[in-house]
């Protein structure tokens, strides 16, 4: 299991989010982000499930962003309790023996346990400040910080530049 990739999964569910008026939009996500096999199987229940955990997994973020650290780690414990683990040890499509989170059940539950999972150990593992909120306003889209040094301050490159020209256009009006 790749929990860094669950944890991208938790990102791209938040920022994409409100853009998932559907399930064909569910269903693209999904197959963008190699899940195919989910992809397939996703109903509207799933759809339900994932747009209200997608609610609790920005607020992480923004708590995260504020330096709220003792409510990031209570929040992700609640969500440990509702989505609890199931892994199952597999093999398929030539790899060796592998861990799976959850092979039972809706879709929407291994995705949940899957994102809640891969944030839980991006926290342990590299710390609470790897969570973070675009500062390129009014991007409000969330990232997770895997730089050696801790430097990220934005979404993507686009919002970076954005933020670039803006600064520097303020500095030529100061000047
Ligand atoms: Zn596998
Ligand atoms: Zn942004």
């Amino acid at each position: 299991m790749d929990l860094t990739s669950y944890a991208e999964l938790a990102v791209v569910l938040v920022n994409r989010g409100d853009r998932l008026t559907g399930l064909g939009e569910l269903r693209r996500l999904l197959e963008e982000h190699g899940r195919s096999a989910a992809a397939e199987r996703v109903t509207r229940r799933d759809l339900n499930a994932l747009l209200e955990l997608r609610e609790e997994l920005s607020e992480v973020f923004q708590a995260a962003a504020r330096g709220e650290e003792e409510d990031v780690v209570e929040r992700i414990n609640g969500l440990l309790v509702r989505h609890p683990v199931h892994p199952q040890i597999c093999r398929h499509d030539g790899q060796r023996w592998h861990m799976h989170l959850t092979e039972s059940g809706r879709v929407s539950d291994a995705l949940a346990v899957g994102s809640v999972m891969g944030l839980a150990t991006v926290i342990t593992t590299l710390g609470v400040d790897r969570l973070g909120v675009c500062q390129a306003a009014p991007c409000r889209n969330v990232y997770l910080d895997t730089s050696s040094n801790k430097s990220r301050r934005y979404c993507s490159e686009r919002c970076a530049s954005r933020a670039n020209v803006a600064a520097y256009r303020a500095r030529k009006r100061g000047a």
